[in-house]
């Protein structure tokens, strides 16, 4: 069923989001009584005032979440009791999947077309997967001495704080809370201060699955106070981050200046899409590139952001990318003729334009450029696509996090390998070539936590996802993600 824009106002209309933060199985105001308000990009209007923590009410959430570990009410519940209550979860993310997709599309102004087919699907079918992996995850016997038995098993680790981005609001919280969940921990969670609302109802669908109490806590705030204060908290075992690579190394910090927290880090990236004169279908590879910057109005960790060419089809290439980018509608994200909504907030979006202005000045705008204005909101950026910038320059180097390529001419396979490697991030890269041989050889030599061979942007919930270098060094999905969330314990007995 294709549903109008009228159909999801009327969804919007009928929601009541939850507004405080919710510790211990209740939702609370914050303790200092500070409250803040919710703004939907599309409109600039006001979605929701809500609770504003500080450093206190993420004491009261880990003290709730020490307190909920110890018990042993989640982290030494059976397998079958932890597997039923997120298998119920997932159901229950599904049970509500208009509700989430319209909260995540109106709190940061992703398509909601695609918050529905994408983000709350896909969110049901990360928990369930790793619902289903909690009996699957065996311990090991090494070898000891005749005598003697030692028995290695994954433990929780106790209080894991997740603090999450704004991009992918409902499934951000899922990449992190899932695992950490299953394997028994506790958590307190501090969404984004841009996008806070569809975490508060995951936590309410939480405990309606039969979470106990003190397990999931969540905490709305702002980064340099709630964030910080997950940071820097004395009684957090683990601290599992995705967003910038600026703040990550601030929780680097904060573990070092405390209790010595480990710290797992997701953070940005400038991915290079490597387009070889030798691809089998021109048009569908122009088609994958402009996907790759512009889905989710380029607000991905992995967009390629960097379109390198190889000289003698750069003309073609750049023209078939030129056309796929005029033919996006840039649009209310309910709207469905829309294929690209607004940015996140003004703020961001100001970053952005700066951006294009430094685009405009250094190279030669082909698609786009321009900053517009929509039903009353300045956060919507055409996509845009920016030709003849030096390698170096910042729209080319620098994330942008919006809908902007920078292209890049290479004549050889070296040079196209030392461009995708000119920068502080290694998340991901992507390479189209027809001949299979390039293909293994280029692939290997390119030191990414992620290459896509003739796709862009592959990804799934049973492979590792996450980078080197600047864009860090943890892993999200597949079972690796249990690397964070468990320590490996040895028993040893004499007999
Ligand atoms: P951000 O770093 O500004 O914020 C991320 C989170 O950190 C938010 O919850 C924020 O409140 C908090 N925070 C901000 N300042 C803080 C501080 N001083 N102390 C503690 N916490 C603080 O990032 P963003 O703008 O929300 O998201 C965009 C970034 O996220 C991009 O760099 C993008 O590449 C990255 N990202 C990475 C991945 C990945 O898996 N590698 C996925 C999505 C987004």
């Amino acid at each position: 069923m294709t549903r109008t824009r009228a159909d999801w106002q009327a969804i919007a209309d009928s929601l009541s989001p939850r507004t405080q933060a919710f510790i211990d199985g209740k939702f609370v105001d914050a303790v200092e009584g500070q409250t803040t308000t919710s703004i939907s990009p599309a409109t600039g209007q006001s979605l929701a005032t809500l609770a504003e923590c500080t450093a206190a009410d993420v004491d009261l959430a880990v003290k709730a979440a020490r307190r909920s570990f110890e018990s042993g009410v989640w982290s030494r519940a059976s397998a079958d009791t932890r597997k039923a209550t997120l298998s119920k979860l997932s159901a229950l993310i599904m049970d509500n999947l208009d509700e989430l997709a319209v909260t995540d599309s109106l709190d940061m102004g992703k398509l909601v077309t695609d918050a529905h087919t994408i983000d709350v699907p896909g969110s049901a079918m990360i928990l369930q997967f790793y619902a289903e992996a909690i009996d699957k995850l065996n311990g090991e016997i090494p070898v000891t001495p005749p005598g003697n038995i030692a028995l290695v098993q994954r433990v929780p680790l106790g209080v894991v704080g997740a603090v999450i981005p704004w991009n992918y609001p409902l499934e951000m919280a899922i990449w992190k809370l899932a695992p950490a969940l299953a394997a028994g921990n506790s958590v307190v969670l501090k969404p984004a201060e841009q996008s806070p609302l569809s975490a508060l109802r995951l936590a309410e669908l939480a405990a309606e699955a039969g979470l106990p109490d003190g397990v999931l806590n969540v905490v709305p705030g702002r980064g340099e106070t709630v964030g910080r204060a997950i940071g820097e908290h004395p009684d957090v075992d683990v601290l599992t981050f995705t967003g910038s690579t600026e703040v990550g190394k601030m929780f680097m910090s904060y573990s070092g200046a405390s209790n010595l927290k480990q710290v797992w880090l997701e953070c940005g990236g400038k991915s290079a899409n490597l387009v070889f004169a030798d691809i089998d279908n021109l048009n569908e590879a122009a088609e994958f590139a402009a996907r790759a910057i512009f889905f989710n109005q380029g607000e991905v960790c992995s967009a390629n952001s960097r379109l390198l060419v190889q000289r003698e089809i750069a003309d073609e290439f750049v023209a078939a990318v030129v056309a796929q980018a005029k033919n996006i509608t840039v649009g209310h994200p309910f709207d469905p003729a829309a294929n690209m909504g607004p940015l996140v907030d003004r703020r961001h979006t100001d970053r952005v334009e700066e951006y294009l202005k430094q685009g405009v000045a250094l190279g030669s705008v082909a698609a786009g450029g321009r900053r517009l204005t929509i039903e009353g909101s300045d956060c919507y950026i055409e996509p845009t696509v920016i030709t003849n910038l030096a390698a170096d320059s910042a729209p080319a180097k620098e994330e942008i996090f919006g809908p902007v390529l920078a292209v890049i001419p290479f004549d050889t396979e070296d040079e196209a390998i030392a461009l995708a490697h000119n920068s502080e991030y290694a998340l991901a890269a992507s390479l189209w070539t027809g001949n299979l041989s390039r293909a293994h050889r280029v692939a290997e030599r390119l030191h990414v936590g992620t290459v896509s061979v003739n796709t862009v942007d592959a990804l799934g919930v049973t492979t590792p996802f996450g980078g080197f270098k600047g864009s860090g060094f943890g892993r999200d999905l597949s079972l690796h993600a249990f690397d964070k969330f468990t320590g490996l314990k040895t028993t040893w007995i004499r007999y």
